[in-house]
């Protein structure tokens, strides 16, 4: 053990190799299927998207992928990103549990995103793409995509939910400096926007909404145009392995491991990141950390989904495939967590958590935020309403520790930083934020539009 709270790596411990959890998974992935012929896609299919490196990284069972030198590069802007214990936490707790956090809101974008936004620019690139096409939630991916086609020279189309462009005019003009395009979705841009906008000219948006339109026009593009994803697929959870490489680097650092690691889960890619590589040590080399997955009880994919076939997006476009979901018709509500309002989860992770290998907890708005502002006044560093989910399930395991007297190692994955969402934390300081209930009734009919699969 050591005094130190702050635990940096030098650009020599940069990770060469992304880590593929397929590689040691007990479980198979199921097939992805053609949202028409509901049949397993073709390599045909999936390249009217993306890059074929891409595609040959999606179902790779290679259990460690060489991180090319150009996106190597790239990363030394921010990374290895720190890994900080959170002793005046500890202390405030009055716990005997210790926690660190691997601090990701150190890319200058401000999130974990950018880690694989650059190397899907780069594989673009190098594929001869000309632009991409994307969408964004609350802002964080289409900055981070938007940052990494301005360096690889690409142009970019980024579809914005509507509210989100209303309400987040500071991410819309941050993209803007790198030379983004952005659109507030649904747009009169698209057919399936078109037809939106036709029956409610104030249709707000949706991720889903906003995936369709961002596939609609690559694929309608001839080849000229490639679609760029920020979560869910299976080599965007490869590229975020970076966090937990470096990270057991770091625990390594402090002289301890981790009893239990943790992140907040959208559709799955910065928990997935930070803990494959931990799983990879439970599977291999005897470790039995426990590795936890925080929702909201707003959209609650893992702990209330079904794990089943389901589209990707709302407008059935985008490939079918097996994860927790809560219907591709269902609404989220509009929490302050932007980045966590989707259906489904990623299947890789699904998969594991059906499994039992990953567990999962949903967490309420207002104790999120009561968590973020308790981290903040103790640490400084003030989150995403996303990371604050971790936070909420982090202090709630120093808490338990305490309880029953164990010293427990606790490892979260602070996933971005909460600059641009002030007017959140304004909500919550003086406007009384609503706790959401879980919206049984909503996803009860949404499960209504499940496709129906023969396998
Ligand atoms: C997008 C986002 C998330 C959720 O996405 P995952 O793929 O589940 O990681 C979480 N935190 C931040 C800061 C984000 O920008």
């Amino acid at each position: 053990m050591t005094t130190e709270t702050r635990f940096n790596l030098t650009q020599a411990d940069l990770p060469k190799f992304w880590y593929n959890i397929n590689a040691d998974s007990p479980v198979k992935p199921a097939p992805v299927l053609h949202p028409g012929t509901k049949e397993p896609v073709t390599p045909d299919f999936l390249s009217v998207l993306f890059p074929m490196d891409l595609i040959l990284q999606e179902i790779s069972t290679e259990r460690y992928i060489e991180i090319p030198e150009e996106v190597r590069e790239i990363y030394k802007l921010w990374r290895p990103t720190p890994l900080i214990r959170a002793a005046r936490l500890e202390k405030e707790l009055g716990t005997p549990a210790h926690i660190y956090f691997k601090y990701e809101g150190a890319s200058p974008v401000g999130s974990h995103k950018s880690n694989t936004a650059i190397p899907q620019a780069f594989y673009n690139k190098i594929a001869g793409t000309h632009a991409m096409t994307t969408e964004t939630g609350a802002g964080q991916w289409g900055t981070a995509l938007a940052m990494a086609c301005n360096y690889f020279d690409l142009d970019l189309e980024v579809y914005m939910v509507k509210v989100s462009y209303g309400q987040k005019p500071y991410r819309r003009i941050f993209m803007e400096t790198f030379g983004a395009q952005v659109f507030a979705s649904p747009t009169d841009r698209t057919q399936y926007g078109r037809s939106l906008l036709a029956e409610n000219p104030e249709n707000p948006g949706s991720l889903g909404i906003a995936i369709s339109e961002a596939v609609e026009v690559a694929a309608l593009s001839e080849g000229k145009k490639k679609y760029g994803l920020g979560s869910v697929l299976h080599h965007v959870l490869l590229h975020q392995s970076v966090i937990g490489e470096e990270s057991l680097k770091q625990m390594d650092m402090a002289g301890e491991y981790p009893d239990v690691v943790i992140g907040c889960v959208g559709g799955g890619s910065n928990f997935a990141g930070i803990a494959f590589p931990f799983l990879r040590e439970n599977l291999k080399n005897g470790q039995r950390t426990r590795l936890l997955a925080v929702e909201p009880t707003a959209t609650p994919s893992l702990t209330k989904g079904v794990y089943t076939f389901d589209y990707g997006d709302t407008a059935q476009m985008a490939p079918i495939v097996k994860m927790h979901t809560l219907g591709h018709t269902f609404m989220p509500p509009g929490i302050h967590a932007g980045g966590l309002r989707y259906h489904g989860m990623a299947p890789t992770l699904s998969a594991l958590y059906d499994a039992g290998l990953v567990e999962a907890v949903a967490v309420k708005q207002k104790a999120t935020f009561e968590a973020a502002v308790q981290f903040t006044k103790a640490e400084g560093f003030i989150p995403a309403p996303e990371s604050a989910h971790a936070i909420r399930a982090a202090i709630d395991e120093a808490l338990d520790a305490k309880a029953k007297g164990e010293k427990r190692v606790i490892l979260f994955n602070l996933s971005g930083h909460g600059h641009f969402d002030m007017v959140s934390y304004e909500r919550y300081l003086h406007e009384g934020l609503e706790d959401y209930e879980y919206p049984a009734e909503a996803v009860q009919d949404a499960m209504k539009d499940l496709p129906q699969v023969s396998l």
